[in-house]
């Protein structure tokens, strides 16, 4: 016997929950089916530290939605205007958005996140993350200002609380194993509990939102090439890709940039296999921008200070997983070690060392003292003589190879202090096409009848490098228009 549901949303994150949402705004009745436990649930969305980018034209605008908190008065939140995310996309992925997705992403940012405010999620600016201090007021920076209360824990306990509240009905535990979409009859799914039992869904719509490939080393190596199999997976161990293999296997097109992902410097010793559930996001090591990053030969290998975190970060674990034993140092010194973000590196444990001497502090992490001591030296010597303010782009470069464009400080005053950190994968970036409604298309261009995808089975808005807090914002954006159209399409 398959028991019968409007619309059955496939994954519970952030893409799954909004679509769930909205196909019950259309009067349907939902199933949502998760592969994970209860208590491991909430994908990869309840790792994130719950920021979202989205435009605006004036923080006024928006600042009915943020939670009350006494730094308001004494902070700068530059406007984020639509063409400045759209521009920001283009960017950063050398211009392979595909730009319908990304029109799409960027028009219904700002209405998406108020929505969501309406379902219960609380907001707040991300202080501690995306400002810094200077000349007295709060500065915000890189067109990511605001974020969840209680980051993607409190992303993923609101969203459960408002699915339940609505009539959403969510299996846990429930591994989907089978689409069936060829007979408009039959449509729907199968799954397969935790007790190994088989299940048959049978549905009027059925929504794809599993997340991507990201934790599932084999497909890793596959689709993004050698050594990615060796990456350290940030968030949810469950985001393996058999729901995208189906999708292509019942005909969906192949969409975006296959060959790379999402990935950023991550605790050394850091579980490989998947994120841990207290510290989700902390493992995260970002306030490289003020520092130095070094091999294990001492050499430098990237701009730190290319531009702001959110435009690099994405990009810099590919690079670190590409050095000798797959590893890098972040390096700061007495100076510059207040300014780093304190729930990454304050928090404990951490792979880390602080010594009285450079020599000291290589010995200790591992690096080649004589490649370090070489590298400092020449990087110190080639900074411009601008003033050093981490809140805007200051110019204050060194002049080396490769050079560090922005917030280069001298490593000269102890004590020192060294991070080690691997390559990170948080998720992929291929998936497939969907048009403006999120309905999935067949190879032949045409709308595959009562199939969705949201989230990041959602390809083509990324390839090669990403906008920080986009992740989120497009879960939601094409969960949303994956339900609605779920919703209605269920007759
Ligand atoms: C540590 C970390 C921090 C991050 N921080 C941010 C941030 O601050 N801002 C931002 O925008 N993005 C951030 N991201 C990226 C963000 O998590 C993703 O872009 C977003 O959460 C994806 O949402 P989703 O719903 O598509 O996928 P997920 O939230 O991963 O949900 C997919 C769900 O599908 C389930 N699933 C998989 N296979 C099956 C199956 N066969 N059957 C049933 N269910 C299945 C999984 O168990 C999972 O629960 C971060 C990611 C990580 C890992």
């Amino acid at each position: 016997m398959s028991e019968q549901f409007d619309v059955v949303v496939v994954g519970g994150g952030n893409a799954g929950f909004s679509a769930a949402h909205s196909a019950v705004e259309q009067g349907a009745t939902v199933l949502l089916l998760e592969k994970a436990s209860a208590d491991a649930a909430g994908g990869n969305s309840f790792y994130t530290a719950g920021a979202f980018r989205f435009a605006f034209d004036s923080i006024d605008d928006i600042a009915d939605l943020l939670e009350p908190d006494e730094r308001h008065a004494n902070s700068v939140v530059p406007a984020y205007p639509r063409r400045a995310f759209a521009d920001d996309m283009r960017r950063v992925t050398d211009g392979r958005c595909d730009p319908m997705l990304t029109e799409v992403l960027v028009s219904r940012s700002t209405d998406t996140v108020r929505w969501l405010a309406g379902k219960g999620i609380r907001w707040r600016l991300l202080y501690e993350r995306q400002a810094y201090l200077s000349g007295g007021e709060w500065v915000f920076s890189g067109g990511l200002f605001v974020g969840t209360v209680d980051g993607g824990k409190g992303l993923i306990a609101r969203h459960t609380e408002a699915a339940l509240r609505e009539g959403v009905e969510i299996r846990y535990g429930a591994e989907v194993t089978a689409l069936h979409l060829a007979d408009a009859a039959e449509r729907g799914v199968s799954y397969r509990d935790a007790a190994g039992a088989e299940h048959r869904i049978r549905a009027g719509a059925v929504v794809l939102s599993a997340g991507g490939f990201e934790a599932d080393p084999k497909r890793r190596a596959k689709h993004l090439g050698e050594g990615w199999d060796r990456a350290l997976v940030r968030g949810t161990p469950t985001n393996t890709g058999e729901v995208l293999d189906l999708a292509l296997a019942a005909g969906a097109a192949a969409h975006g940039d296959w060959g790379s992902c999402h990935s950023v410097a991550w605790d050394a010793d850091a579980s490989p296999t998947g994120g841990d559930r207290e510290l989700t996001n902390q493992l995260t090591r970002q306030s490289y921008p003020i520092g130095i990053v070094v091999n294990a030969d001492g050499a430098r290998f990237v701009d730190e200070g290319a531009d702001f975190r959110n435009y690099t970060y994405a990009k810099y674990g590919r690079d670190i997983l590409h050095q000798p034993r797959g590893r890098a140092f972040q390096l700061f010194d007495a100076k510059t070690r207040p300014l780093l973000r304190k729930e990454e590196y304050d928090s404990w444990p951490i792979a880390g060392a602080r010594a009285d001497s450079l020599s000291e502090l290589a010995e200790r992490l591992g690096i080649d003292a004589d490649g370090l001591r070489r590298t400092v030296s020449e990087f110190n010597e080639s900074i411009v003589d601008n003033p050093f303010d981490p809140a805007v782009k200051d110019g204050r470069a060194a002049r080396v190879s490769p050079p560090k464009s922005n917030w280069a400080q001298a490593l000269d005053t102890a004590p020192y202090y060294g991070y080690a950190v691997g390559c990170g994968i948080t998720f992929t970036f291929g998936g497939v096409r969907v048009d403006e409604s999120a309905q999935v298309l067949g190879t032949d261009g045409k709308p595959i009848d009562g199939l969705y995808a949201a989230g990041e089975m959602v390809g083509g808005l990324f390839a090669g490098n990403y906008p920080g807090g986009s992740g989120l914002t497009s879960g939601a954006v094409f969960g949303r228009l994956a339900g609605a159209s779920a919703g209605r399409a269920r007759s």
